[in-house]
């Protein structure tokens, strides 16, 4: 294997762009990770492809990132946006627009690193073709989703089967939490091999503006108290106990309290219907006047909003581990989160903001008040959340881990060389 060879590598994330606008319909974390992981392993010296599924026209089929980085976009079904449980179908002209990739190119991926179960089906074919080492990180698992959710749907059986089969054979699995690692070996197999590796932040950017110069920007006053939420529209991310639990707080009715709930695309996308869902719910509460919906907010302001905030409540039914929480926790702001998945270990509980049970709207207001009403316990939780994302979730941090398991890898794969088909 030539030098140039080793040194390129595929992201594999069919759902989800890493080249589009984050927080609107299904584009989040995944979307985060893969482009930020991306780009740092080729600060580290990779050659980095990111693969994913084009969905509209205007599109560029290739966007570079940097040199070398880039996104690829490949044809698989309509151009147009098909929600992930419909894309299995279509994952067999991925793989064919792929390996057309490759010729036209004249690379072979030695090695790939899929992300989620549809692009796992795709790395399985990749490694039975050309005995390409795969690498996976799930970023959600159907064996715990499908426990918070009321309808099953039909995808369900595929997702599970391809997520035992993609733990049993890839060559190495990334948890991103030692919780999602637990899923893993109690409702998936035992069988398979596993690092874990954390999901990262940009700590340059989470935490360079101070909580004033935020609050002026966004034209809030210092006394007011503030409680955010990031993230997509989507029933399993809770909006619905975070905005319950601050209709019971005991500051509910003075007149500097504010709720801002960033993200989510307006009606006629597919997360439209859950944000009109939640409006409601709010305006029934009679929390309209002190409620602002800003719609999605940009990466490049976000920071702001994080560093205004009292506290960031993350309410999700579950979450394999949800970057949102070290995002906030990097901008000195404390987390109140669901005692759930990768949020068990980001957010300390007592130490770095607090942690209740799901879906508990009466532990998410007690756990917020606590916060509110005790500036200076508010602040040294800020501060040693800070430190909890310097120490552990930096990009450059979780970059590195995986340019080590990589490294390993390929010299595996060179000393004991697959043979394609087995
Ligand atoms: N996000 C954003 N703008 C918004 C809402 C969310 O950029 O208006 C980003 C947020 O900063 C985070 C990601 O979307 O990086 C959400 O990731 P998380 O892991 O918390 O949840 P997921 O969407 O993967 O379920």
């Amino acid at each position: 294997m030539n030098l140039a060879t080793e040194q390129r590598i595929a992201l594999i994330s069919v759902h989800g762009d890493p080249a589009i606008e984050i927080g609107k319909e299904e584009a989040g974390g995944q979307n985060v990770y893969v482009r930020h992981v991306g780009e740092a392993l080729a600060e580290l010296g990779w050659q980095v492809d990111m693969f994913t599924r084009k969905v509209s026209v205007e599109q560029e089929d290739i966007v570079w990132h940097s040199p070398n980085c880039r996104t690829i976009r490949l044809k698989a079904g309509d151009v147009d946006f098909v929600p992930r449980d419909n894309i299995f179908g279509h994952l067999p002209e991925f793989v064919e627009n792929f390996l057309k990739f490759q010729e036209d190119n004249g690379i072979i991926y030695s090695l790939i690193h899929t992300n989620y179960w549809l692009s796992s089906w795709v790395g399985m074919q990749l490694r039975q073709k050309q005995g390409s080492c795969i690498v996976h990180t799930y970023h959600s698992l159907g064996a715990v989703k499908y426990n918070t959710v009321k309808t099953v749907p039909l995808i369900a059986s595929t997702r599970l089967g391809v997520e035992k089969q993609i733990l049993e054979t890839a060559q190495r699995i990334v948890a991103t939490s030692p919780q999602e690692e637990e899923h893993m070996r109690t409702l998936v197999s035992t069988k398979g091999s596993i690092d874990v590796i954390p999901c990262g932040t940009d700590i340059q950017r989470f935490g360079r503006v101070d909580r004033k110069t935020a609050r002026n920007e966004l034209g809030i006053n210092p006394q007011t108290k503030l409680v955010m939420y990031v993230g997509r529209f989507d029933r399993r991310k809770g909006i619905e106990t975070l905005v319950r639990a601050v209709g019971q707080s005991k500051l509910l009715g003075s007149e500097n309290f504010k709720l801002i709930i960033c993200g989510g695309s307006r009606a006629g996308h597919s997360d439209g219907e859950e944000r009109d869902r939640i409006e409601k719910i709010v305006a029934e509460l009679g929390m309209t006047q002190m409620t602002e919906f800003p719609g999605r907010v940009s990466q490049k302001d976000l920071p702001s909003y994080y560093a205004a905030a009292d506290v960031c409540v993350v309410p999700s039914h579950y979450e394999p581990f949800g970057l949102v929480a070290i995002e906030a926790m990097a901008s000195y702001t404390p987390v109140v989160a669901s005692d759930v998945g990768g949020l068990q270990f980001t957010v300390v509980s007592e130490e770095t903001g607090l942690l209740a049970a799901p879906q508990n709207v009466s532990d998410f207001a007690d756990a917020i008040d606590r916060i509110l009403v005790d500036a200076q316990w508010r602040e040294q939780l800020g501060q040693a959340a800070r430190k909890r994302v310097e120490n552990k979730f930096s990009w450059e941090g979780v970059a590195m881990q995986l340019s080590e398991l990589y490294k390993n890898l390929l010299h595996k794969s060179v000393e004991q060389p697959m043979v394609a088909n087995s």
